[in-house]
């Protein structure tokens, strides 16, 4: 049996570590907002490349109090990408906004920047970009569409930590970026987390007041803020894996590698493209197929654990019906709706394990 994401495994390899930040943060006797948030904080705005950085509760929240911060809420519009996870819609909706999709491109997955410009209208707030997979979205031509319109760049970087775009790592490469410490992303904490990064002093000083319920100086609220802080533990949790993350990538990387080569001559099996400027860190590794369902079926059945990233596009997701966006309306995000598949991919394995994958979708997808 081969799971698709051995979480167990991957966090008991750091057991030691986490004991004693578990020990330092109890023996501290502080656990909200204190110094492991604040060395965390300073190391990941640091390994991204960016000036600061500002822990916050979870993904989500960090692209909602992004959003906030800039003033977007009832009347705007959030370009978003049509295929991606529902959270990068939710933050623009819970802010009162629209989000407006716009389809990717066919290879990468990634929002298509020359599609972008005739979403834009007067309402238009910001442009959420998600670097879907753990590949970089093409972030130039997004970057100048939103220059010329006076629109903010957003990254969604919940799948990507450390991923690089002709050289830079995301978190560095639009006007603030949103990350999620979810326990199954790359940089994973045990339990919830996020983080935005950014260069922008002033939107830094924004969130870390909103994040803390609008409060700069205990007990004076000059914003209607909100709860959404990091803890201590899980700051220092991520701070132990923060110094792997890189070592865990090229592993992720290794495997990716052993799957594009020994799947490269598969006829009707569509692998991952990479563009020659990106540094892709493999969060999933997504096979296409036609007959997506039987294929997974047999992979299954033969011990080969396997997710669909995603089944249903947010815009055909019934909390989403009052859209009236009905099928057809994005055709490409369906069309990989239907086919994509996820095989095991994560730090913990090993050549033997992404050799058999291999050999077991050989196996398998001449009979489809
Ligand atoms: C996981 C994820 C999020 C949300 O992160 P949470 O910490 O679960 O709130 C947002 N966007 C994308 C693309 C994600 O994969």
């Amino acid at each position: 049996m081969i799971p698709f994401l051995d979480l167990k495994k991957i966090n008991l390899s750091y057991a030691d570590e986490m004991q004693q930040a578990l020990k330092r943060v109890l023996d501290s006797g502080w656990f909200v907002l204190g110094k492991e948030v604040d060395l965390f904080e300073k190391e990941f705005a640091s390994y991204c490349g960016a000036d600061h950085a500002i822990g916050v509760a979870n993904g989500l929240d960090a692209i909602f109090l992004i959003l906030k911060a800039y003033g977007v809420g009832p009347g705007d519009e959030v370009i978003v990408p049509s295929n991606t996870y529902i959270a990068t819609w939710l933050a623009a909706t819970q802010c009162g906004a629209v989000p407006v999709p716009v389809e990717p491109d066919a290879m990468t997955y990634n929002i298509d920047p020359a599609k972008i410009e005739s979403a834009i209208t007067s309402r238009t707030k910001a442009i959420i970009a998600v670097h879907l997979y753990g590949q970089a979205a093409d972030m130039d031509p997004i970057n100048d569409v939103a220059r010329r319109f006076g629109i903010k760049v957003i990254e969604d970087c919940a799948q990507a930590h450390g991923a690089r775009y002709k050289g830079r790592r995301v978190g560095s490469l639009g006007d603030s970026a949103a990350f999620s410490f979810y326990p199954g992303k790359n940089l994973g904490a045990l339990g919830d987390g996020g983080a935005v990064t950014t260069d922008d002093s002033q939107l830094a000083e924004s969130l870390r007041a909103l994040r803390n319920y609008g409060s700069k100086v205990k007990y004076h609220n000059e914003f209607l803020g909100f709860n959404s802080r990091l803890d201590e533990l899980q700051a220092a949790f991520l701070r132990v894996k923060l110094g792997k993350l890189d070592s865990e990538n090229s592993r992720r990387q290794e495997i990716a590698r052993v799957y594009s080569a020994g799947l490269s001559e598969l006829a009707n099996l569509v692998l991952p493209d990479s563009p020659e400027w990106a540094e892709p860190v493999w969060h999933l590794y997504v096979i296409r197929h036609a007959k997506r369902d039987q294929l997974a079926q047999k992979l299954n059945a033969a011990g080969i654990g396997t997710v669909i990233h995603y089944p249903v596009p947010p815009h055909l997701q019934p909390c989403y019906g009052s859209m009236n966006l009905c099928e057809g309306s994005f055709p490409i995000s369906e069309s990989m709706h239907n086919q994509v598949l996820s095989i095991p991919m994560g730090p913990t394995m090993t050549d033997e394990d992404a050799n058999r994958v291999v050999d077991i979708i050989h196996g398998v997808v001449d009979g489809l």
